[in-house]
C-alpha cells in the first residue's frame, strides 16, 4: 500500500524536499536505479559503472547497469527500458547530451529524478543534478602539462627562465556532442592563448578552432588519422612538431602511433610532448616508458561515491550537497553540480598518485 506523502516525509526525517521528491513516491528503499554509461571501449567507464553498482547495492538499491558502445539509439532504448521497468532514479553518462530529451521528459512525467554523470546533459529542463570533475580545470591542467613538457613551465607551475620559442604545437579536442569537450578545450586555451599570441607557440596547421580540432565520439582512430594528415601536410620536409594537446588518453595513443609511423620516437627524433586524460593503464605505461608525457587523473572512485551520495539523498527526499550552482548551464537551466578535483600525472608522481592511492596496483603498470 502506498504511503502518503506526509508519512513518507516523516519517515525519512527531513524537512528539505527537492521539487522532484515533493511529488515523489515516498519510500524508495530497495528501489531500482538505472545507470547508463557510454561505452566499454575506455577503461574509465567500466570502472565508473562497477563502482556505482557496487556502492548503490551496498546501500540496498537494485541496479540496472547498461553500456551503449557509443551508439545513441542503444542508449535511448536502455533509458526507455529502465523507465518501463520502474526505475526510481536515473544516473546517466550520456553519449550525445541532446539526444535523450524525450526519455528525460517521460522520466519527468513519472517523477523519476535524473543525475547527469560526468557529462552534462544539454537542452533539457529535466536534469536535476550533475556530478563531475572541474572540467575547465582539467583543460587548464592539460595545457599546463603541455607547457611543462615543452620546458616553458616547471612541474610546480612556475615559469622557467630559459624558455625558448617558437615551438610547433597541434591541438586536439574531444567529441563536439559531449559538453565536457568544450570545457576541456576552453580551459586549455585559456592557458595556451597568450603563448600563441606572443608566438612562443605556433599552431603550424593554423587549426585552432574547436570545430576544426574536435574528434567525434572521442575515437582514437580518427585522431590517429588527423595526426597522420597533419604530418604529411603541415610537417613535410623535416619540420618537427614539438607538442600535441590531446584531451583523452585514447586519442593520445592514436596520435603517438601516427607519430611513430612517421619516424618519431627514436633517439635522434624523440616524441613531441603529448598530453592526455584519464590515467588509463596503456597511457600510464607509455608515460613510464617516456612516450606520452602526461595525463590527468580523475579518481572515478570518488565520482561514483559522490554520485551515490547524491542519489541516496534524492531518493530519501533530501537535498544533496552541491558546490557549484552557476557554471553548468545546459542551455535550458543551470544544473546544480558537485565538482571534484583532478591531478596532473607525470612520470615523477605516478607512483604516489596512482599506486600509493590504490587506484592501480604496481603490477597493473608493468
Ligand atoms: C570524460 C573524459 C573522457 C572522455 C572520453 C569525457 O566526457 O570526462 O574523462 O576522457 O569523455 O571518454
Amino acid at each position: 500500500t502506498a504511503m502518503t506523502l506526509a508519512a513518507a516525509m516523516a519517515a525519512c526525517g527531513s524537512s528539505e524536499k527537492t521539487a522532484d521528491q515533493a511529488s515523489g513516491t515516498g519510500d524508495n528503499s530497495g528501489a531500482l536505479v538505472g545507470v547508463t554509461m557510454p561505452t566499454r571501449s575506455s577503461e574509465r567507464w567500466i570502472g565508473d559503472g562497477d563502482n556505482l553498482k557496487k556502492q548503490l547495492e551496498a546501500k540496498g538499491y537494485k541496479v540496472d547497469l547498461q553500456y551503449a558502445e557509443d551508439d545513441i539509439p542503444t542508449q535511448v532504448n536502455q533509458l526507455d527500458n529502465q523507465i518501463t521497468r520502474g526505475a526510481k532514479l536515473l544516473i546517466i553518462a550520456s553519449i550525445d547530451g541532446t539526444a535523450i530529451t524525450t526519455q528525460l521528459q517521460s522520466a519527468k512525467e513519472k517523477n523519476i529524478p535524473v543525475i547527469a554523470y560526468d557529462r552534462l546533459i544539454r537542452d533539457s529542463p529535466n536534469v536535476d543534478y550533475y556530478a563531475t570533475f572541474d572540467n575547465f580545470k582539467v583543460g587548464v591542467q592539460q595545457a599546463t602539462s603541455l607547457l611543462v613538457g615543452l620546458k616553458l613551465l616547471k612541474e610546480d607551475g612556475t615559469t622557467k627562465g630559459d624558455a625558448k620559442g617558437p615551438l610547433n604545437v597541434e591541438l586536439f579536442a574531444g567529441s563536439p556532442d559531449d559538453n565536457n569537450a568544450t570545457f576541456f578545450f576552453n580551459g586549455a586555451m585559456s592557458v595556451l592563448q597568450p603563448y600563441i599570441d606572443n608566438k612562443t607557440l605556433v599552431v603550424k596547421s593554423g587549426q585552432t578552432d574547436f570545430k576544426q580540432v574536435a574528434i567525434l565520439r572521442w575515437k582514437p582512430e580518427t585522431a590517429q588519422k588527423r595526426m597522420e594528415d597533419l604530418l604529411t601536410s603541415t610537417y613535410k620536409g623535416g619540420v618537427k612538431v614539438d607538442g600535441v594537446l590531446s584531451p583523452y588518453d585514447g586519442l593520445s595513443i592514436g596520435i603517438l602511433s601516427a607519430l611513430k609511423s612517421s619516424g618519431y620516437g627514436t633517439t635522434g627524433q624523440p616524441y613531441p610532448v603529448v598530453t592526455g586524460q584519464d590515467a588509463e593503464v596503456a597511457s600510464v605505461k607509455s608515460i613510464i616508458a617516456g612516450e606520452q608525457f602526461a595525463t590527468i587523473y580523475k579518481d572515478t572512485r570518488k565520482l561514483a561515491d559522490t554520485t551515490v551520495q547524491m542519489a541516496d539523498a534524492v531518493l530519501k527526499g533530501e537535498k544533496p550537497a552541491t558546490n557549484n550552482d552557476k557554471d553548468y548551464d545546459n542551455g535550458v537551466k543551470v544544473v546544480p553540480a558537485q565538482l571534484l578535483d583532478s591531478v596532473i600525472i607525470y612520470k615523477s608522481n605516478y607512483e604516489k598518485e596512482l599506486v600509493e592511492s590504490g587506484y592501480y596496483k604496481a603490477s597493473d603498470l608493468q
